[in-house]
């Protein structure tokens, strides 16, 4: 009887293992099918949105740590609202996506704050530089250049910005000078700059025994080149009774200048002329008595006094 038992016993636990194996195989083998099927990937989301799936996650992580400590192209530092997160998951398939279109994703995401130099009048910051060096050059060689004529207080500001703005040493001085000559010598918004470097001043504006003097005559010799007091279209290229040779040139917002007496015109009517573009020659044609240059300026028609703005 107890014999009966034992190999009953023995038939049983064999048969229950026997199950167990084949419970074991049937799991391994799903397990091997779910694993061909379904793929473990990371996936990536930020700031609330899933950017996509990758299977390397410790890369992804390099690769974005390495783009916030990027210091190039005057960059101060990269600001990510929050880390990214990720999160270990089963997909169907080969779900993978670009390691370049992940780190897109977090660069449209991400704040840039950029480390510029401005250069500032009187405390406006009116350009911006990549170094301090070039702020310093274009400051002084506008110092240099304007020396006790100007009026204003030039400075360099360090400044910390989203949006890089940057010009070349070029633009940059040049967008400061026309800054300077619209706080100095502008007329309704028209910047003028001088259109002969020197010269002396022979006749002012205003009234005379012999009537009135509608501009003002600055003398230098026959040739001198005369540059245009900004940029415009020539309305007049050509003689013009006491005048002699004339160029009209206007600028916008109802403001012309006058330049008379000229030897030779170097340019003719409809043309565009750039700001200090050589335009014409002094000289003595009309009603004149040596080589000079008569200048007028003009507001809708109304004749002006040049010295209110420009050989103060
Ligand atoms: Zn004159």
């Amino acid at each position: 009887m107890l014999y009966i038992l034992k190999h009953q016993l023995g038939y049983y636990a064999r048969k229950s293992l026997k199950i167990l194996n084949i419970i074991l195989i049937g799991v391994i083998l799903i397990s091997a099918i779910i694993l061909l099927v379904y793929k473990p990937v990371y996936k990536v989301e930020f700031l609330g949105q899933n950017l996509g799936y990758i299977k390397d996650k410790d890369n992804i992580e390099k690769t974005i740590n390495e783009y916030i400590n990027t210091k190039e192209e005057n960059i101060a530092y990269i600001i990510l609202d929050e880390e990214p997160k990720y999160e270990l998951k089963f997909i169907k398939g080969e779900v993978q996506t670009s390691e370049e279109e992940l780190l897109l994703a977090v660069k449209e995401k991400s704040n840039i704050i950029y480390r510029v130099f401005a250069i500032s009048l009187d405390g406006e910051n009116k350009a911006y530089v990549n170094s301090i060096e070039e702020a310093e050059t274009i400051a002084n060689e506008i110092k240099e250049e304007r020396g006790l004529d100007l009026e204003l207080d030039i400075g360099i500001n360090e400044i910390y910005t989203e949006n890089l703005d940057i010009q070349s040493l070029e633009v940059a001085k040049s967008n400061v000078d026309e800054e300077i000559q619209l706080k100095e010598s502008s007329v309704n918004g028209i910047a003028l700059y001088k259109p002969l470097k020197s010269g002396v001043i022979t006749s002012r504006f205003g009234s005379r025994s012999l009537g009135y003097h509608t501009g003002l005559d600055i003398a230098e010799p026959t040739g001198t080149p005369i540059y245009a007091c900004n940029s415009g279209t020539v309305t007049y290229a050509g003689r013009n009774g006491s005048y002699g040779n004339l160029v009209i040139i206007s600028h916008g917002n109802g403001v012309e200048t006058y330049y008379a007496h000229c030897s030779r015109l170097l340019v003719s009517e409809g043309e565009q002329v750039e700001k200090q573009q050589k335009i014409a020659e002094v000289g003595s044609t009309g009603r004149s008595t040596g080589p000079h240059l008569h200048l007028e300026i003009r507001l809708n028609g109304e004749i002006l006094n040049p010295q209110n703005y420009l050989y103060k």
